[in-house]
């Protein structure tokens, strides 16, 4: 991995090596690959004038003369003339895909997230951006340069004299379809000109526009309350300094925090600048779009859905400095805005921001170095921050905002924790338990309307079989399967392997199958069954697959078509319905139960999230935990509404188990189909990487290799290790003395993931 020049054996000596060194210049180039440093080449006088950094370039790789694709991320003086060069090929791009300050982030990323610059290009500017998609090559025409010398010397036909007149009028070549209108004929007079070679055809690219961007402007400010003025005060110092600071602002859920940021974007956009906003995702924040479309001119919504052409069509506008606000999931920080001003975070604690491919990157770190790189102050906002965001605020190294209280005096809704150990339906098999249903029927009567969570979806988590004791799992994946009842399948959650629902077990072929525990279908149907009365909606990613289900059916809920909205964390996130009266939690186990090591920061983010979506208006509105845990301190802190206790309480135990924030870990994870090979190259990793932690910095800690949780995935067995330490650079630094030295063998994979957030 070391062999980092373009080539040493190139036969062939470029005229501009006799030349004076100081006249020079080389690219430095870096490919779709794990390597850090750029390869330099030779820049042909044909591209010197218009090669910058930024544009892709094409040239071969290596000893071989394969040519591939990559970007240009310098050019330099070169500094020993005696060496010997490979050339540039081809210049790709007319103008840089990205500035240098975009490029400068995204080497940080890949230095940060320990994968190559390339990887991190390539990832980064979206494909139908590289592809120029929506734009095409037209077959156009203009005039040769001895066409006046050769009209003079005949009469040409009247059809062939009007084509001549219409590309003497015009500077620029013209499509044929637009050049048979201006001349009135069809192609048989251009294809005439064409051969006395009185006119030359040319490829001309031609763009094809998206919808536009305008925003509505038409609601007006709200009157900010004293706690919302004095966060905006804040904000609008940090954006009037001209520095760089972070800013959390933990804001109760309903505090009116959305408010806020529209009013420091208001400030931004009066400067003539951009702010971007990331949400968790997309497709669950219509509520929040829409707030921002009716405030502002112009904001572009940057979502999953676009067609590689829209995505380009946007990306122009977007670097023409056209559009004031955009809003998109985490890969929006990378919106190329010339004149940045500010970027918010919202729900900053939800893990949609922490990309799970390379580059691992967590968007929050990106728009950290970004908003330092430009100046700019980064808000992150939430009612339940990460302890990562929590203990930096609190030591001082970013600002805290605090909104404790919810907007008009509204309190935050009384949260029961409910044992259901004991409780007489659940024990006969309902998952809804006796105070719950109650609630219900309660709320239902006084024409409330009922939000019900659980984050299980399918009609039975687990299909198990009690002759042989198992659960029936997917042939490919380290999981069980998924009974979908309306499917009459089992499915497997993860790679969606799926087979018709077995009568026999697989292993045994006893006929003894059950299924066991409540997804979200079947709470539907007890649902149902129990309120029959009750217009029951479910949410969850099997009944919400086509674009726009969820603005749909958000809308119908807050119609009031809708008594009962049950699903995953789909319905957990950012919802404001005044008429919601109760909330309820069906299982806070099957959060807390998760091997993770940050199983009990989900849970409490998750009760104190769902428990938002209540007493939003002088309606109130309560809340009901189901537990057999009543005792866990993330369930009390949660329903105490207590993030300090909770973040206090967690910040010890993670400090004593030397566990993030308080460490930094990388988790290696190895991957192939040989299950012996994979075991043994992820220990041998492990041995390279203690003895060298011991000779070097006794104080880095490696862990495993052990069986990563889901041990086969897809089909691939999966190990991985983990590499502890204070800092990063700690980590970092040993990692790289032992990665230098691999070598892996055939059939085993390896990803390197730095601040991982999942440890499946
Ligand atoms: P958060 O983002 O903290 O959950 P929101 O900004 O969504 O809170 O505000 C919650 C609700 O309160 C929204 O319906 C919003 O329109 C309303 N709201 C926010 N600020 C004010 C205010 N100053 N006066 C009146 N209503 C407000
Ligand atoms: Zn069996
Ligand atoms: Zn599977």
């Amino acid at each position: 991995m070391s062999d980092q020049q373009g080539l040493f054996d190139f036969a062939d000596t470029p005229d501009w090596e006799h030349a004076a060194a100081e006249d020079i210049q080389v690219a430095e180039v870096v490919f779709n690959l794990p390597l850090e440093k750029p390869y330099t080449y030779s820049i042909p006088d044909e591209f010197r004038e218009r090669l910058r950094p930024g544009m892709r370039i094409k040239t071969s790789l290596g000893r071989g003369n394969r040519r591939v694709v990559g970007y240009c991320v310098n050019v330099r003086q070169l500094e020993d003339p005696s060496r010997r060069l490979k050339p540039i090929e081809e210049v790709l791009d007319a103008v840089p895909l990205l500035s240098v300050s975009m490029l400068e982030l995204t080497r940080w990323i890949g230095q940060q997230y320990l994968c190559g610059w390339g990887q991190v290009l390539e990832s980064v500017i979206p494909a139908g951006v590289r592809r120029k998609s929506g734009t095409r090559l037209v077959q156009s025409y203009q005039l040769a340069e001895e066409a006046e010398s050769l009209i003079a010397v005949r009469r040409l036909p009247a059809k062939q004299q009007a084509v001549v007149d219409a590309l003497r009028k015009s500077t620029a070549p013209i499509p044929v379809a637009r050049l048979c209108e201006l001349a009135d004929c069809g192609p048989g007079p251009i294809n005439g000109l064409r051969t006395k070679g009185i006119i030359n055809p040319i490829k001309v690219r031609s763009e094809i526009q998206g919808e536009t961007l305008e925003g509505t402007e038409t609601v007006a400010d709200l009157v900010l309350n004293d706690q919302q003025q004095a966060a905006l005060d804040t904000i609008v110092a940090a954006l009037e300094s001209g520095q760089h600071s972070t800013m959390l602002l933990h804001g109760a859920t309903g505090s009116g925090k959305t408010e806020v940021y529209i009013r420091a974007i208001r400030e931004v956009v009066s400067y003539g600048r951009q702010a971007i906003v990331l949400v968790p995702e997309i497709s669950l924040t219509p509520q929040t779009i829409r707030r921002f479309r009716s405030r502002f001119g112009s904001v572009a919504v940057l979502h999953s859905h676009m067609s590689d052409a829209e995505r380009h069509w946007q990306w122009q506008l977007i670097a023409r400095g056209e559009v004031e606000v955009i809003v998109g999931a985490r890969s929006a920080v990378f919106a190329p805005t010339p004149h940045l001003g500010l970027v918010v975070i919202d729900e900053e604690h939800e893990p949609t921001f922490k990309q799970d491919n390379t580059p691992r990157y967590h968007a929050r770190e990106v728009a950290r170095f970004r908003c330092a790189q430009e100046n700019v102050p980064l808000l992150l906002g939430s009612a339940t921050p990460t302890l990562e965001s929590w203990l930096r605020a609190t030591r001082n190294h970013d600002t805290l905002i605090s909104m404790p209280d919810r907007v008009a005096e509204l309190p935050l809704p009384p949260v029961l924790i409910v044992d259901t150990r004991n409780d007489p339906r659940i024990n006969k098999g309902a998952s809804i338990g006796r105070a719950l249903y109650t609630g219900i029927l309660k709320a239902l009567k006084d024409k409330g309307q009922v939000i019900l969570f659980l984050n299980l979806r399918g009609y039975s988590p687990t299909v198990w079989c009690r002759s042989c004791g198992t659960g029936v799992k997917c042939p490919d994946c380290d999981i069980t399967l998924t009974w979908h009842r309306d499917r009459q399948e089992a499915v497997c959650h993860s790679c969606d392997y799926h087979i018709p629902a077995p009568e026999k077990c697989p292993s045994c072929d006893s006929a003894a199958i059950r299924y066991i525990g409540t997804g979200t279908q079947r709470l539907e149907e007890e649902v149902n069954a129990l309120f029959a009365e009750a217009r029951v909606l479910r949410m969850d990613s099997d009944s919400m697959k086509k674009p726009g289900s969820h603005d749909i059916a958000l809308e119908q809920f807050r119609q009031g078509e809708i008594d009962i909205l049950l699903g995953t964390q789909m319905i957990a996130k950012g919802l404001d319905f005044p008429n919601v009266t109760l909330v309820g939690v069906i299982d806070a186990d099957t959060m807390l139960n998760q091997p993770d090591m940050r199983a009990a920061e989900r849970t409490f983010q998750l009760i104190a999230q769902v428990a938002g979506r209540t007493g939003r208006s002088s309606r109130g509105g309560r809340v009901l935990v189901q537990t057999t845990n009543p005792d866990d301190p993330s369930v009390r802190y949660a329903s105490e509404h207590d993030f300090l206790g909770f973040a206090s309480h967690e910040l010890h135990q993670r400090k004593d188990s030397g566990a993030p924030p308080f460490s930094c870990v990388a988790r290696v994870i190895f991957r192939g189909l040989s299950e012996p090979a994979v075991h043994e190259t992820a220990s041998s990793v492990a041995d390279k990487l203690r003895k060298t932690a011991r000779e070097h910095d006794p104080q880095v800690r490696v862990l495993g290799a052990a069986p990563a949780p889901i041990t086969r995935l897809r089909g691939y067995w999966r190990f991985h290790l983990q590499i502890a330490a204070p800092t990063h650079e700690r980590v970092k630094t040993i990692w790289l003395r032992v990665e230098d030295t691999l070598k892996l063998p055939d059939g085993v994979e390896m990803a390197v993931d730095v601040d991982p957030i999942n440890s499946r």
